[in-house]
């Protein structure tokens, strides 16, 4: 239903966890308030008494799009005095904050394709700002003991040809760190060179310690003031955050297109606030120092504290009002036999058992950090560091082993690619010609499987594939002389080449070409193994789902959407119910009764199966993942209030993980009473999901495989449902005549029934499905 753009960010962590210590506060919690991203400061009263006047003189109306005249004037004015930069009020845009500056630029200046850089430890919104505007954030990570600067090396290291511009913090949000002007000379030396946009946020520079000055990046020479949007506003430095102003300086041409984007959306900050910020400018610089030097007292009190707790280390940060202990010895700790895990997991530890909110490090692109802001009263700060010295020494050292680090891969291609039948011999011979000329011996990994007795042999440059193929088969015993029935090319890196999965069933070969994701290979896998036991043997590789239920098989077909997984999980919880497979069995059909076997050693299941069984923390810790969610980056779930697994400290996010699969010993469901590895076929079951049919109906064994064939369910008032599998390819009339008259004799064997799921719940459902075989 969403766009694709809203899916593919997140809610700002930091408003996550401000709101849930807003709802402990509502429910009588006296809760420490480390999270909080503005000053606790008043704003100055001339400030309050500019608007009010403003508003008695009814300045209440439309302004100029991109700001009114005096305040344009008046922050070339503070340009000038404070920064040495002379700007002219064309090259000045006024928005409804600095966050909605940037939001301009963003739009004015990133393309698709545009790399965007970004240090890490970074402020929340960069990476989803540079995501809305198509372009991709690329993090480049600076270290502690740079004092979190960036240092010019890492960043010239970082640049590449579709490098467009690097967003600069300092006072850096969150960690403090600020530049001298020979720091930011070499920066910009090297943004010179390379011709990349600076985008300096400088929202925080009234709040500097330590006598050092601030110095703007614009301002080190005029080749690079030419490269940089400076962007500030009066939420911090004039404890303005709720009145919504900033703006942004640089040249002409970008603030002439921020202001044609700002006209489209948000047309102009608010009028009295703008002719309150002029008096900000002019007369509150008293105001901002007072408030400063009390900041600067607190971070000294709070560092010191920090500094003092075991096994703790804390940079002192020279501006903003954040500072990053770092807590990486607590990661592993315990909490009643629960796992803390990452700064997630002390976070929700911080807040459920000191009542102390703090930001987890990652949220910042920093996994070793938390986030304490000391914009709040002495007080507050010295009782929640001794709460938090409390509740740091409550943590146990870990009583088992530590969770393994889970094996979870990340694909770049996360999902099927079409899967293309090839055609001609000469066709076959070009593509093994092309996957040959891409496996280089120093990069090449070869397996024989023996899937059904047929020997495919996997040939690949792809560690985690060739990783995922031995966990998944049985490996075939083939002698020297031997040749595999089968061979998959499985080649990655080939440039300019689209994601694909190609198969001919005449040579018995596949390939898989720029895509690492397991599920492709596996389903040639099946395919080549299916076509040539379908030939030696007569034997079946069905698409369904098996069930053992005391003795008797139940073989479940379902297309997308006919909620078989939740059925199946749901019938796995009844007391003599065994697993045979999640989707592919091989029946054999020659002897007298059908039998289903599992043909493979391990189940390659999608994260929501999963999801769905019980002891899942332990599954996923045992087994291969790929492409799980397991940070909140890739997380687009928004759990209610405090629901998040992640923010919880879990390992894994299973319901973000929509293309997550999982390499499963079926043995660890619960050994035996589980699993089964064979099953005599007594149920065939045909899923749909249909307003109108009865749940259940008989079918006749050649309607039921007419209706497996072509998806047309008899008096279904929906689309055909697609039973087969979506990614087999090369089935020509001659091999869809063969596996029609192989479902029909495995159906004429059994009870076959079409089974509405869109009756009932899904307990009953299962209830009623398991009915069928008693
Ligand atoms: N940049 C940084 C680094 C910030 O921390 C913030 C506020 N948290 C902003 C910009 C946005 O400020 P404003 O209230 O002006 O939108």
């Amino acid at each position: 239903m969403l766009s694709e753009r809203a899916n593919r960010i997140a809610l700002s962590p930091t408003l996550r966890i401000n709101a849930r210590a807003t709802q402990m506060r509502g429910q009588g919690i006296d809760v420490v308030d480390f999270s909080v991203g503005e000053p606790d400061f008043p704003t100055p009263e001339v400030v309050k008494r500019a608007a009010k006047a403003a508003l008695d003189a009814n300045f209440t109306k439309y302004t100029a799009n991109d700001g009114i005249p005096d305040l344009k004037q008046a922050i070339c004015g503070k340009l000038e005095r404070d920064n040495g930069l002379a700007y002219s009020p064309d090259e000045i845009i006024v928005s409804a904050g600095a966050k909605n500056s940037l939001f301009n630029v963003a739009m004015a200046l990133y393309d698709e394709g545009d790399d965007i850089l970004i240090p890490a430890p970074y402020w929340v919104s960069y990476p989803d700002q540079v995501k809305l505007a198509k372009a991709n954030p690329v993090v480049v990570p600076t270290r502690e003991e740079d004092g979190f600067r960036l240092q010019a090396r890492d960043l010239a290291a970082a640049i590449t040809p579709n490098t467009k511009a690097i967003i600069l913090n300092y006072p850096c949000n969150p960690t403090g760190a600020t530049y001298t002007r020979e720091q930011l000379e070499e920066i910009a030396d090297v943004c010179v060179r390379e011709q990349i946009w600076v985008i300096s946020d400088e929202i925080y520079e009234k709040l500097i310690y330590d006598g050092q000055r601030f110095v703007s990046i614009a301002s080190v020479n005029d080749k690079i003031k030419k490269l940089t949007v400076v962007i500030n506003g009066f939420s911090k430095a004039f404890s303005m955050t709720g009145w919504r102003l900033g703006y942004a300086a640089g040249p002409r041409e970008i603030v002439a297109a921020c202001s044609k984007i700002q006209s489209h959306n948000t047309s102009n900050a608010t009028s009295f606030v703008q002719k309150a910020a002029v008096t900000a400018l002019a007369e509150c610089d008293m105001d901002v120092e007072r408030m400063r030097q009390e900041f600067e007292r607190r971070r000294n009190a709070i560092v010191y504290r920090l500094r003092s707790l075991p096994e703790v280390s804390c940079a002192s940060p020279s501006g903003a009002f954040y500072v990053m202990p770092n807590v990486i010895r607590y990661l592993d700790r315990e909490f009643g036999g629960a796992p803390i895990r990452n700064t997630y997991g002390l976070a929700y530890y911080l807040l459920k058992e000191a009542h102390v909110a703090v930001v987890p490090g990652e949220a910042f692109g920093t996994p070793a950090h938390v986030r304490i802001s000391f914009a709040t009263a002495m007080d507050r700060i010295e009782e929640g560091c001794r709460r938090i010295r409390e509740a740091l020494a409550r943590l146990e050292a870990p009583r088992r082993l530590r969770p393994r680090a889970l094996n979870n891969v990340v694909t770049k291609v996360a999902a099927y690619a079409e899967t293309r039948p090839v055609v001609g011999l000469e066709s076959r011979n070009a593509l093994l010609e092309e996957a040959s000329s891409h496996l280089a011996p120093d990069a090449y990994f070869e397996w024989n499987a023996a899937i059904a007795g047929i020997v495919v042999q996997l040939r690949t440059n792809s560690p985690h594939l060739a990783d995922f193929y031995q966990e998944n088969f049985y490996p075939a015993a083939l002698e020297g002389d031997l040749e595999p029935h089968a061979v998959i090319y499985a080649v990655k890196d080939i440039p300019g080449r689209e994601p694909a999965g190609l198969v001919s069933l005449e040579t018995a070969t596949g390939f898989a070409f720029n895509t690492a994701f397991y599920g492709q290979v596996r389903t040639l896998a099946l395919q080549l193994a299916s076509e040539a036991a379908a030939r030696t043997s007569g034997a079946l590789l069905a698409h369904c789902a098996a069930l053992d239920v005391g003795g008797h098989g139940v073989l479940v077909w379902g297309g997308p959407g006919s909620s078989r997984t939740g059925l199946l999980a749901a019938a796995m919880r009844e007391d003599g119910v065994r697993l045979v497979s999640s989707d592919a069995v091989l029946v054999r059909l020659g002897a007298a009764e059908p039998v289903a076997d599992l043909i493979e050693r391990k189940l390659y299941l999608k994260a929501k199966w999963v999801g769905k069984l019980p002891e899942i923390g332990k599954l996923l810790e045992r087994s291969k993942l790929e492409n799980m969610v397991v940070s909140r980056d890739g997380c687009t779930v928004d759990h209610p209030g405090d629901e998040c697994p992640l923010d919880r400290g879990a390992a894994v996010c299973v319901e973000a993980s929509g293309n997550g699969r999982v390499m499963l010993d079926p043995y660890w469901l619960g050994g035996a009473a589980r699993h089964a590895r064979r099953t005599v076929p007594r149920v065939a079951v045909l899923l749909a999901r249909d307003p109108v049919l009865p749940m259940v109906q008989q079918l006749d064994a050649r309607e039921a495989s007419r209706i497996l064939a072509s998806g047309q369910l008899p008096g279904a008032s929906g689309k055909p449902v697609p039973f087969a599998n979506p990614h087999l390819a090369g089935l020509d009339a001659a091999r869809s005549d063969l596996l029609r008259a192989q479902h029909e004799r495995l159906f004429a064997a059994t009870r076959v029934v079409l089974f509405n799921t869109a009756i009932g719940s899904t307990d009953a459902a299962a209830k009623r499905l398991l009915e069928l075989c008693r």
